[in-house]
């Protein structure tokens, strides 16, 4: 006997039972989920079709449906009094995380924020150099310089900008978090994207511009949120 399931609009399946037990204990299926066989008049909520209430919890281990009060939560998951033992022993072996991120550590994160201060000066000290260089040789009137140098801020500024919004944006990472192995994410754990990524660079000054108070921030909040990181709703986590 052959499910379907549906994925926000999209209609998936068909799957096997065994299929369909997998697909609830890897949260894709939930106990809110749509569901439909053949011989089902309509769609159904899953928690209904696999013996409870709408609105009942699925155990993330047998995927059978209980009341709220029936289950231990771990983390993100739900388990049921039988699987608790099975469950409980899995998660001492390590075989199984409650799906609580791995939180970047503060050290890692100035790891990350150094390197990257490191890469931008190297880049910023050798453009001045070079429009040092150009500047001086043709012994440019004073008025000349100045606006040189103007320019030459303006683009070191867009420089510094760019960088963060261009990797944070395609990658979640700058290279220095890139090699501290951490990332930029939503609380869901999905990429943030161009739009917030610009955002985050701005935010960011703001938590410089305070002392680096919002920087500090990280280190004493559960979830290690800088100021940055709760203005744009963003998380920074270990990599894989
Ligand atoms: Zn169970």
């Amino acid at each position: 006997m052959n499910w379907f399931y549906a994925v926000g609009q999209q209609q998936q399946g068909p799957v096997t039972e065994e299929q369909l037990q997998a697909l609830v204990k890897d949260r894709v299926v939930t106990g809110d989920t749509k569901v439909w066989r053949e011989g089902m008049a309509d769609w159904q909520p899953y928690s209904v079709v696999s013996g409870g209430a709408a609105g009942t919890v699925l155990c993330a281990e047998c995927g059978k449906a209980f009341s709220a009060d029936e289950v231990v939560r771990f983390g993100d998951r739900s388990i049921c009094a039988a699987c608790q033992p099975t469950f409980a022993q899995r998660m001492q072996a390590g075989a199984v995380t409650t799906g609580a991120p791995d939180y970047a550590t503060f050290g890692s994160r100035f790891g990350a924020k150094m390197l990257d201060g490191l890469i931008l000066m190297v880049v910023n000290v050798g453009l001045g150099v070079v429009v040092g260089m150009a500047t001086e040789s043709r012994e440019q009137k004073p008025v000349v310089i100045v606006i040189v140098m103007a320019l030459m801020v303006l683009v070191q500024l867009l420089i510094n900008f760019s960088y963060g919004i261009f990797f944070l944006g395609k990658f979640g990472a700058t290279p220095g978090k890139m090699a501290c192995k951490i990332k930029v994410v939503r609380p869901d754990g999905s990429p943030l994207g161009y739009g917030r990524a610009c955002g985050r660079v701005f935010a960011e000054m703001l938590s410089g511009m305070i002392c680096y108070i919002g920087y500090i921030m990280a280190g004493f909040d559960e979830e290690k949120r800088s100021l940055h990181d709760r203005i744009c709703d963003t998380r920074v986590i270990k990599k894989g």
